[in-house]
């Protein structure tokens, strides 16, 4: 077997949730050149039927599952679809993920919780889901952040929190599930990706945050994509528990 075979993910089935914009879009369209079927999860479904399309397009089977990351219950649906239509589960990409930027003092508990309950617990309900269905070989992603390693200027308390709080969880599935289960957990911690998210940054955020990027720009989605099917495959075989930053250096400097 080839280097480069290694990343092919032929006969694959892979979860990728918050597949209705950004990021989510070039994550799932990189599992399916790979080789993978996807089963595309979030809560607006007109949007994820875009996205679906892409997939067929790319020669590979899609679902599209309405689903709220924050509930157990929609985890678990979305899982089951995966495996009702598609035959089986082999990858999840927990990249559903919402950022505020609220200063601590005014921040809500509502507005603190849901920021949790979407980027930390939701990642939880979908390994757990996923956790019971994967067989030997299987790989788990979670889309963490810099911000989980680092600060970036805004006040990011929750979105922080929930970030380092992933990496946290990533490590513990990894440790309870590698050796028993043989499912390898790893994170990506991206920098600076154009997105929906990145959209509502203040003017001139980026511009002054390029300036802590040894590479001097954002990252393109191809970039973080191709890390992603590196951890999802058997290329990245030998990889578990480890939070790797896609950032152009900014956690360095
Ligand atoms: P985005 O806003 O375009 O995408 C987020 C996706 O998550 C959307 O499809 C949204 O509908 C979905 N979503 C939000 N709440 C949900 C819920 N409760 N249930 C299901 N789906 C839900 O932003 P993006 O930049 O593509 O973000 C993708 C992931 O990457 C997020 O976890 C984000 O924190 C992370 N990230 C992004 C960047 C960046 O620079 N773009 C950097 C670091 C980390």
């Amino acid at each position: 077997m080839s280097v480069l075979d290694l990343f092919r993910l032929d006969g694959k089935v892979a979860v990728v949730t918050g597949a209705s914009s950004g990021l989510g879009v070039a994550f799932a369209e990189a599992l399916a050149e790979a080789g993978a079927d996807v089963a595309l999860g979030a809560r607006r479904v007109e949007k994820l039927d875009e996205t679906r399309a892409k997939v067929e397009a790319l020669g590979r089977r899609a679902i599209a599952v309405a689903t709220d990351v924050s509930s157990p219950e929609d985890c678990q649906a979305l899982v089951d679809a995966a495996v009702s239509e598609l035959g089986r589960v082999d990858i999840l990409v927990n990249n559903a993920g919402i950022g505020t930027a609220v200063p601590a003092t005014r921040e809500t508990p509502e507005q603190f919780r849901q920021v949790i309950d979407v980027n930390l617990n939701g990642c939880y309900w979908m390994a757990q889901a996923c956790g019971r269905v994967m067989e030997p070989g299987s790989s788990i992603v979670n889309i963490s952040s810099v911000l989980g390693l680092t600060t970036a200027g805004l006040p990011q308390a929750a979105y922080a929190a929930s970030k380092a709080g992933l990496i946290g969880l990533t490590r513990d599935l990894a440790q309870q599930w590698t050796g028993r289960k043989g499912i390898r957990v790893n994170a990506l911690a991206p920098g600076f990706f154009a997105s929906e998210m990145t959209d509502q940054y203040p003017d001139g955020y980026l511009d002054a945050m390029g300036q802590r990027i040894p590479m001097g720009r954002k990252g393109e989605a191809a970039e973080l994509a191709a890390a992603l099917v590196f951890l999802a495959g058997d290329a990245g075989g030998y990889v578990t528990g480890q939070t790797i930053a896609v950032d152009g250096g900014m956690t360095i400097t």
